[in-house]
């Protein structure tokens, strides 16, 4: 007789997506192959009966600091950046829906033609109805990332952890790319991420996790299926808590 199927670890998340994943092998913008992919894995966790809220990143077109650096006063470049975030949110969004996922964007800056507001409680409503609700335009203020909003918005939602699905599949001692005797995490605690300066989100997105106790989940999003391996604890992560 075959093992039943491992249970899935939690059933309320939320996933951070870096705009970085959604463009592939490509050097900037949306692969529209990347974006049915990634569309397909959070399908394919949805249908297991997850509730899910997403975040995504924009830096696959538009990181503040970027411009900042060149000389752009630093606010209006993470304005333009969060516009960014709210591009890759409708591209997900259209994406999603072409999987049979019902799903809401709500934007932290108000765009009425475009999107929902960010309201808790109606955002709230949607997941108990199984909607996915994508959180766009970060927490609507500058001089941050969207790692904290992620953070943010798990702990108002009421997530059991947060995962961060990145292009490497969890948290290494060097970067991997670039030094071959880098080693993988296999979990660390919200100390450690802080005290060794460890990047792998921002230290405030870290210090409200280790506030309201929420383990975050690394993970690489590029591989088919391995979200909903590491939902079950299966697969290659690294676990924060
Ligand atoms: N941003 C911001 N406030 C926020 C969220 C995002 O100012 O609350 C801006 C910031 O300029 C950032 C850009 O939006 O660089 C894109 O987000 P991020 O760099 O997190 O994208 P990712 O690296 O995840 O693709």
């Amino acid at each position: 007789m075959s093992s039943p199927a491992p249970a899935l670890r939690y059933k309320r998340i939320l996933l951070k997506v870096s705009g970085e994943v959604l463009m592939g092998e490509q050097g900037f913008g949306i692969d529209p192959n990347t974006l049915e992919a990634v569309a397909k894995d959070i399908a394919e966790v949805v249908s297991h009966g997850v509730e899910l809220c997403l975040v995504i990143g924009g830096g696959n077109i538009f990181r503040g600091v970027s411009l900042a650096g060149k000389g752009m006063e630093r606010s209006s470049a993470d304005y333009m950046g969060m516009l960014a975030t709210v591009m890759n949110a409708l591209a997900l969004q259209g994406a999603l829906e072409k999987e049979g996922v019902f799903t809401r964007v709500q934007s932290a800056i108000p765009m009425d033609a475009v999107c929902e507001p960010y309201i808790r409680r109606r955002a709230m409503r949607h997941l108990e109805k199984g909607r996915v609700v994508i959180f766009a335009a970060g927490l609507g203020a500058p001089y941050f990332t969207t790692d904290t909003p992620a953070a943010l918005r798990s702990a108002e939602m009421g997530c059991e952890a947060l995962f961060k699905g990145t292009s490497v599949d969890g948290v290494y001692t060097a970067d991997p790319k670039k030094d071959p005797k880098a080693v993988r995490y296999e979990q660390l605690s919200y100390h450690d991420v802080l005290a060794q300066d460890l990047r792998v989100m921002d230290a405030s997105a870290i210090a409200l996790m280790r506030d309201n106790e929420i383990p975050i989940v690394v993970f690489s999003i590029r591989e088919r299926g391995n979200f909903l391996k590491v939902l079950k604890g299966q697969g290659v992560f690294t676990t924060i808590a």
